[in-house]
């Protein structure tokens, strides 16, 4: 093909490529400090799942500071002029999405922000390892912007992602990410909101079956929206990867550049080691370093928005409005300085950028002079955790006092955390000794903490407390959820806890210890789905499979495929692969979830069942489920046949009765 020559619209200090959450407070945020800003939109208006997406409030735990504050004040201001009854500096608002587009436009024209709507980043412009602008479609055909540093606050890390940068989707262990929204408005402005479905929003049959089916789901609805928002979508990988153990043990950044204090709202997508053994965080002030928004091997971008580089069970405390706001404010000021100074986006002088932000709010003066220490914890140390580790469920942490906003005060230790983080050598002796000591519920979150660090002395004592919990020989019943509002499932506390016992399920998988094999089979028996389970976030048997599931891969041993053949032979968890049209009952990708993670267990401990399964997943027409089918082959077999089930089958048949277990590798966050 001969290379296609497109005319340079724009030559700018600072390009913003998306126009949502954090983009536009960016680039009025550039623009106030002195960069010639340009910023493309795809959407008729600023504002992206905030106004356009119909997310029209600020969630529970927010760091309220700086620009969040500022943005808040514009728009109650437009509010007032129109008497709009509800403020959008209160919790959970709601504002008027066309007063804070409004807000946002002004703000942006007067800081001197070029604007442009309708037009879609589609390639970057490289020079190197260089990003030197994007490609844009506009009606008027492709046209280049250049400029000397660009943020991709597209929301799904699109320009990094053309520039080549690596990325996951989701969740590390199954590529698979949160629901997606398609705003169905009751009345004017009052919208619900979408649990259910996943998209791939870079891929376009998905994202036009996700616009179809989103459309198709409001039969009482006055309206619908027509920006796909997204609660995850790429993760890009940066300099530093932000995990989950990073904020549980409240880690200090030299280079900072934002805060959040998200609420645990995982939509119960969980991937990390930490909330599957049940542990809750409480809103947690959170640091993010400037290093999670540079993409590893490019100079002069920034990736921000939800896109950030981190893992999916870091999301939930940063992504939300008020985070994201600050953080492209953060981004302006660190933009503005670097083309002030004429380096690059990597080499800009953060101190001068912390300064600034201390100034606007959203950074603390002490962090300007703190020293941070980062040592290993010593052998007293684990042993004074470990004497306050008591019989508390971990999920009590969710109740702890929260950070209040707008002041990052708490930073108590969690006794479970700092422990299970500490040297193995010298923290896992210590619990042997304590585990042989304790009684009741203590003993345990003892087993547990063993559990973490794969010790197999952990696993009679969670036998012990799984079969109590299914002595009745029933499941324990189905959590009753405390916020059934407008048909979604939404429980405000409890997000992402596995269901009791599963926590201890899962705790046992980790032992990797045969003797799991007898409970995980007659767990296995007790469930029995049945169609109305499937309606919650996540199902309620998905835990205790999912459970089995994880520790069967940990074990690698192929006498836990009877159990699993058995779960996977249950009608609504087999065949459940769809490959055309439009399926809308969000329940039945729920079902289809199951039978992946089924599937990618049986392959790992060698069925060819399983294989089968995830090759059959392949080209499924929801591309989440397809991913993580393909990813899942990939990671176990170490072969790439891409996504065509013909040239995995013909490996199927070669393997033959070569097929055997090959156990997953232990991973703390996901
Ligand atoms: C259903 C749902 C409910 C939520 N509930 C809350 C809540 O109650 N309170 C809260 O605080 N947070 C909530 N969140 C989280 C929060 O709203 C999002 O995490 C946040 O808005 C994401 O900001 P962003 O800048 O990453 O993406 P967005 O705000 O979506 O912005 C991305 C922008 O980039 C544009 N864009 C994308 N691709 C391109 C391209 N290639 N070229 C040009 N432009 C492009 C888009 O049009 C969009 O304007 C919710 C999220 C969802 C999806």
């Amino acid at each position: 093909m001969d290379p296609v020559r497109v005319p340079v619209f724009r030559e700018t200090d600072f390009l913003v490529a998306g126009g949502g959450t954090c983009g536009a407070t960016c680039a009025s945020s550039a623009a106030r400090e002195g960069a010639g800003t340009v910023l493309l939109e795809l959407c008729p208006g600023l504002g992206g799942t905030g106004t356009v997406g119909g997310v029209s409030a600020y969630w529970y735990g927010r760091y309220w500071a700086g620009f969040a504050i500022r943005n808040a004040n514009l728009v109650d201001e437009v509010h007032t002029s129109i008497r709009w009854p509800t403020s959008a500096n209160e919790l959970n608002g709601p504002w008027n999405i066309e007063a804070k587009m409004y807000a946002l436009l002004e703000d942006a024209l007067q800081s001197g922000v070029e604007p442009f709507f309708n037009t879609i980043a589609i390639a970057t412009v490289l020079q190197d390892n260089r990003v030197r602008g994007v490609v844009a479609a506009t009606p008027y055909g492709p046209v280049a912007v250049l400029s000397k540093i660009t943020a991709d606050t597209t929301g799904d890390g699109d320009i990094a992602a053309f520039a080549g940068a690596k990325f996951r989707y989701g969740a590390a262990r199954d590529s698979y990410p949160m629901w997606f929204n398609l705003a169905q408005y009751l009345r004017p402005t009052e919208s619900r909101w979408h649990f259910g479905h996943t998209v791939i929003v870079s891929n376009v049959d998905d994202y036009t079956r996700a616009v179809l089916i989103g459309r198709r789901r409001g039969p009482t609805c006055h309206d619908h929206g027509n920006y796909i928002a997204t609660r995850e979508s790429r993760h890009i990988v940066g300099d530093e990867i932000l995990t989950l153990t990073d904020i549980l043990r409240h880690r200090e950044w030299p280079d900072v550049i934002n805060l959040g204090a998200g609420q645990m709202d995982c939509h119960r997508r969980v991937a990390s080691n930490w909330i599957r053994v049940g542990l809750l965080m409480p809103i947690l002030p959170t640091e993010m370093p400037y290093s999670a928004l540079l993409p590893r091997g490019l100079e002069n971008i920034l990736v921000g928005g939800k896109a950030f580089s981190g893992t999916h069970d870091v999301l939930y405390n940063l992504r939300n409005q008020p985070d994201m706001e600050n953080l492209g404010g953060a981004m302006g000021v660190a933009a503005a300085c670097a083309i002030r100074d004429g380096v690059s986006a990597r080499q800009v002088d953060l101190r001068k950028v912390q300064k600034r932000l201390t100034e606007v709010g959203t950074l603390l003066p002490g962090m300007l002079t703190r020293r941070i220490k980062d040592e290993p914890l010593d052998e007293v140390t684990i042993r004074a955790f470990v004497k306050q580790l008591d019989g508390r469920h971990l999920a009590a942490w969710e109740d702890v006092p929260m950070a209040e906003e707008g002041s990052p005060r708490y930073r108590e230790k969690i006794p479970f955390v700092e422990i299970c983080s500490s040297d193995p050598e010298l923290a896992v002796p210590i619990l042997e000794r304590e585990l042989a000591g304790a009684t009741g519920d203590r003993r345990v979150r003892l087993a547990q903490a063993l559990a973490m660090f794969g010790s197999r002395t952990a696993a009679p004592v969670l036998i012990e407390a799984i079969e109590q919990a299914m002595s009745g020989g029933n499941l324990p019943p189905k959590p009753v959820l405390n916020d059934e509002k407008d048909g979604g499932a939404v429980e405000r506390t409890g997000i992402g806890i596995p269901t009791p016992p599963a926590e201890l399920v899962y705790s046992l998988g980790m032992t990797r210890d045969r003797r799991a094999l007898a409970v995980w089979e007659k767990l296995g028996s007790l469930v029995k789905p049945v169609p109305a389970d499937f309606a919650d976030e996540l199902p309620w048997p998905f835990h205790y499979v999912d459970a089995i599931c994880y520790g069967a891969e940990l074990l690698g041993d192929a006498e836990a495929i009877p159990t699993l053949k058995k779960l996977h032979s249950d009608p609504l968890l087999k065949n459940q692969s769809t490959k055309a049209g439009f399926q809308i009952d969000f329940d039945l990708e729920k079902r289809a979830l199951v039978e992946v993670t089924l599937a990618r267990t049986l392959a790992r401990l060698g069925s060819a069942e399983g294989y089968d399964t995830l090759i059959d997943y392949l080209d499924d027409n929801r591309a989440s489920l397809a991913e993580f089918a393909h990813m899942s082959l990939e990671e176990i077999t170490g072969c790439n046949n891409g996504k065509d089930p013909q040239a995995w089958r013909q490996w199927l048949a070669a393997a033959g009765s070569s097929l055997k277990p090959i156990p997953l590798v232990n991973r703390l966050d996901g």
